[in-house]
């Protein structure tokens, strides 16, 4: 087993897959350590679907390994639905990811859970991992932390936040399921479905902080995917806590299926397919870093000289403490910025975060979170990554200009950056 690489990529969801194709097309030789059998992180392990826009108006504004993976899933018919366009089939997810890390020359190691790392003089010398053979130990030039929760981060000791700032409470976790065998044709519109779904939280049949019903359709005929459940005051970073908010994820899914096929036109031969092997996390550690991207940031579109990917997607929390969900939109057909210093942690030198958890405030990350940007974010933390390791340079010296001209050499798009045609 070869154990020393140019760039460490741990974690391998959207912004691990960015990150390790955006690193590999540098000429880096790349590691991929991913603790389930499978990538996709939230796309598969969460269920998470469909992806939230990437256009502002008409305009689309993500592309690079997004757009790969949109069209690979094209190509196997695994990608929209009449109702819900961005819709994906996570099996699909998982094959398009693996085909496109395996045809970059990323090297993947599967069923490998990262646990620690060494840190000298500021900077990580090596990661230890747990697999089936024991522990094992990777040495490599630059480390990029794709974990969701920043795990790396916290472990090399990099500063880290936790949930908003009066209480540090994080966004509700959420047991995504689904139920096949649905006549959609018989379903009530969404809004008396959720008059139904209150009126019987109000009889004590379900007890679930959720306001009202979320569903989105698939791109299987009969099956709709629920993000329903809601489980409020856990942390995803602390075991015990975790194990507990699982548990409960798990009771509110049963429940609702079952009041949905006794309650629920539409749902009278429908069943419970699947809960997702995972409960799903919207927000645990973010990682600070030589930027702290705000949510005014995003709600004024406000542009960076060094973005790396730009967004949409409005600020969306879902209360932590209960009922509600704070929804503040851009004005129609704008976008922000993501700047690369976001993604370059304070107190470690040759670490970069790729993934969901970059150096945001509670609010900002609400909104930077959705698949295709982080997807975005990836892409970039490894186009600096590999050509940190190649020049001998930190992340922190790195030059923007340099990792925006090979962005759009990749297929990414900068938005007022992107050359006119
Ligand atoms: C309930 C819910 C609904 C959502 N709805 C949408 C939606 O509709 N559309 C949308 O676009 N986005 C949605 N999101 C947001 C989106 O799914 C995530 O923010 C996104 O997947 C983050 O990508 P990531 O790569 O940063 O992290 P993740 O997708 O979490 O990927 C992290 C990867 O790292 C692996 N990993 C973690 N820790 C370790 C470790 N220690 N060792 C080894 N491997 C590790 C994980 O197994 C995983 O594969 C939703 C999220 C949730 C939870």
């Amino acid at each position: 087993m070869k154990t020393d690489y140019d760039v460490i990529v741990c974690g391998g969801g959207p912004g691990g897959v960015g990150a390790a194709v955006g690193a590999a097309r540098t000429g880096a030789d790349v590691l991929l350590v991913e603790r389930y059998g499978f990538l996709g992180g939230g796309a598969t392990a969460m269920l998470v679907n469909p992806f939230m826009t990437y256009f502002a108006g008409d305009r689309q504004i993500i592309h690079g390994v997004l757009q790969e993976i949109i069209e690979g899933l094209l190509d196997m018919g695994a990608y929209g639905h009449p109702k819900t366009p961005w819709a994906f089939d996570a099996e699909a997810v998982k094959i398009v990811c693996e085909q496109l890390c395996l045809e970059n020359g990323v090297d993947l190691l599967y069923h490998t859970f990262l646990a620690s790392c060494a840190v000298e003089d500021n900077m990580i010398t090596e990661i230890q991992v747990a697999t089936k053979d024991g522990i094992k130990h990777f040495t490599a030039k630059i480390f990029i932390d794709s974990t969701g929760d920043g795990d790396l981060a916290y472990f090399s000791g990099a500063p880290t936040e936790k949930g908003r700032q009066a209480d540090g409470l994080a966004q509700p976790m959420t047991l995504n399921f689904r139920m096949a065998n649905v006549e959609i044709a018989s379903m009530p519109p969404v809004e008396e479905m959720t008059e139904r779904y209150v009126a019987a939280k109000t009889r004590g049949e379900i007890q679930c902080p959720r306001e009202d019903i979320l569903i989105f359709f698939t791109t299987q005929p009969d099956v709709v995917h629920f993000n329903q459940t809601r489980v409020i005051r856990h942390d995803a970073t602390d075991p015990v806590s975790y194990t507990k908010a699982e548990v409960e994820g798990r009771r509110q899914a049963w429940q609702i299926s079952q009041w949905l096929i006794g309650n629920m036109p539409g749902f009278e031969n429908a069943y419970l397919q699947q809960t997702a092997p995972q409960l799903g996390v919207r927000e645990s550690r973010r990682v600070m870093g030589e930027y702290i991207l705000t949510d005014t940031d995003l709600l004024n579109a406000r542009k960076f000289s060094d973005v790396i990917v730009c967004g949409s997607y409005p600020v969306d929390i879902h209360n932590p403490d209960g009922e509600g969900t704070v929804l503040k939109h851009l004005k129609p057909g704008e976008w922000y910025d993501v700047p690369y210093r976001a993604l370059v942690p304070l107190g470690v030198d040759n670490l970069l975060i790729g993934s969901r958890c970059i150096s945001t405030t509670h609010a900002a990350h609400s909104a930077i979170r959705v698949m295709p940007i982080v997807f975005g974010i990836g892409q970039a933390a490894g186009i600096a990554a590999g050509q940190c390791a190649l020049s001998g340079v930190l992340p922190r010296n790195a030059d923007a200009a340099a990792i925006q001209t090979e962005l759009l050499k990749q297929g990414g798009s900068l938005g007022d950056l992107n050359p006119t045609p």
